[in-house]
């Protein structure tokens, strides 16, 4: 059995000994184990980011960028690899998995701008003889702990500006697809970084406990789910850290009755069945306004969604694999019963669905709802598999408010050929991503990742310019330097510009 390791200076060694399976989610087997580690093994991990950071964080920003071109280069020489290790562990088909790896290599491209992005303000003649300029510095050391969903992209989106910005770290994957992190930080190593500048932990709540209680990790960046994202942000805080904490979603899509429902179509099966359903910014609710929209719409979505072919994560041709685990698969069809049982009707069931020579794999066939409401709690909570729900609106008022009321708030969709009404919908929807004709708005690396309410805790997005304030704080100076001839200032008086 292949065994994943931590990937720390000194060795692997140490922890509780525990160990949690990782799935082929397209065979049903168990193809590895990771160890999972503790308080122990993260006070070594410490230790050694310690001894690394202050000289990284003296190295001159433009070295600390060389770093991450030659990762930029060893990334792109090991896509295919990187991606077929991803696919089998995770379950999305390997043209998506190289999309996870591509949208983190963008922050690593980004990061590389470093020196110009690191650059201070200065005011000359703040006052008589007095000038005022600022600085970022590090944090220190940073901590990351990421989910099963973007196993490349999130770490990348994480550490990339964290590293750039001076600041060593330490990764904590989900341990459902570890292996993708722990070859990233090999090749970081590879690319030229001092050891220690970024290292694998892995665990369970045990260690992501032992990380928000560390004294000496400064900064902890969170993506997973909402109850998990609320308890790490209080947690850390109470602890005197800085923690930016993103949580679950339920994105809608709002066609307008001008909207091209063939392109619409198109869109919305990538965006609500790609990777299963499970992606953050995935578009599992269809808001059609007005009767008329709602029955065309539904008429072309169901062959779409007939024709949607599942299968294993490296057939070519599949449009999407298994789901992560088969508690997860057990999970999704629990939640179309409940749909059910709330009045949804079914138009399309992907339960109890099975792959001819793959019955073991953890697969959900594609299910369409129609007929949902907001007072289902199918509708309310995130399902996170291949589950599209229709929700009908009767109007524009209402396509504007049912996104803004839900609890998650990361990113929506309008479609429409309206530039008024998508204006219109942009300014005042209460969501922190929007696609105007673009079913999954995630921005590209110099803007930034964040959504709203329930899906983000912490006021500060990943990556962009916002990256780079959260892992870094700012010093101000204010300097004079007389003559000695005396200027008459006086500092029992708050001194003023005045
Ligand atoms: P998860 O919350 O189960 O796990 C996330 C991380 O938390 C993992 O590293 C895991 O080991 C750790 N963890 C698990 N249980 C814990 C506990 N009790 N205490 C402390 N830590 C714990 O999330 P997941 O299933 O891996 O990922 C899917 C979720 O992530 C979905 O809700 C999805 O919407 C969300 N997500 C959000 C974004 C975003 O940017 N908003 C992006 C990707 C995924």
């Amino acid at each position: 059995m292949r065994h994943v390791d931590h990937f720390v200076v000194g060795g692997a060694g140490g922890g509780a000994g525990r160990t949690h399976r990782v799935w082929n989610p397209s065979t049903g087997e168990v193809q590895a184990e990771v160890s999972l580690g503790d308080a122990a093994l993260l006070e070594r991990a410490v230790a050694a980011a310690k001894e690394v950071q202050p000289a990284w964080a003296k190295t001159n920003p433009q070295r600390r960028a060389r770093v991450m071109f030659r990762f930029k280069e060893l990334i792109e020489a090991n896509m295919q690899d990187l991606a077929e290790l991803l696919s089998s562990e995770h379950g999305k088909v390997v043209d998506d998995a190289k999309g996870d790896v591509q949208r983190g290599l963008e922050v690593i491209e980004y990061a590389c701008g470093i020196p110009q992005v690191l650059k201070g303000e200065y005011t000359l003649g703040a006052g008589p003889g007095i000038d005022v300029y600022s600085m970022r510095q590090p944090l220190g050391i940073g901590a990351g702990i990421t989910p099963f969903n973007f196993p490349a992209m999130i770490p990348m989106w994480m550490f990339g500006m964290a590293i750039a910005a001076g600041n060593a770290f330490i990764l904590k994957p989900s341990e459902r697809d570890p292996s993708v992190p722990v070859r990233l930080a090999e090749l970081f190593l590879e690319a030229g970084a001092p050891e220690g500048l970024l290292q694998v932990v892995h665990g369970d709540k045990e260690m992501v406990d032992a990380i928000l209680d560390h004294p000496d990790i400064a900064g902890v960046s969170f993506v997973g789910s909402s109850d998990i994202a609320h308890y790490v942000y209080k947690r850390g805080v109470e602890n005197g850290k800085r923690v930016q904490a993103m949580g679950g979603a339920k994105n809608h899509g709002i066609v307008m009755p001008d909207a091209d429902l063939d392109q619409v179509v198109n869109d919305l099966a990538g965006a609500a069945f790609g990777s299963a359903g499970e992606r953050c910014m995935a578009l599992p609710v269809v808001v059609p306004v007005g009767e008329d929209t709602a029955e065309r719409l539904r008429e072309k979505l169901i062959p779409a969604i007939e024709g949607l072919r599942v299968g294993v994560s490296n057939d070519p041709d599949a449009h999407y694999g298994p789901v992560v685990t088969p508690e997860h698969k057990a999970r999704i069809e629990r939640w179309i019963d409940t749909a059910e049982a709330e009045g949804a009707e079914v138009v399309i069931d992907g339960r109890g669905f099975s792959l001819q020579g793959h019955e073991n794999g953890f697969f959900v066939g594609p299910t369409l709802l129609d007929r949902v409401t907001p007072k289902m709690e199918s509708y309310r909570e995130e399902i996170f598999g291949p589950v599209l729900q229709i929700v009908r609106a009767a109007d524009f008022e209402e396509a504007v408010r049912l996104p803004s009321d839900h609890q998650y708030g990361n990113g929506v969709a309008i479609f429409t050929r309206n530039g008024h009404a998508a204006r219109e919908f942009a300014a005042r929807v209460n969501v922190g991503m929007v696609g105007i004709n673009v079913p999954i708005p995630v921005p590209v690396s110099y803007h930034s990742f964040g959504g709203w309410k329930r899906s983000a805790f912490g006021d500060t997005n990943q990556y962009g310019t916002e990256g780079l304030r959260f892992w870094t704080k700012v010093k101000t100076v204010t300097q004079r330097w007389p003559d000695g001839a005396g200027d008459g200032s006086n500092a029992f008086v708050i001194p003023t510009m005045g």
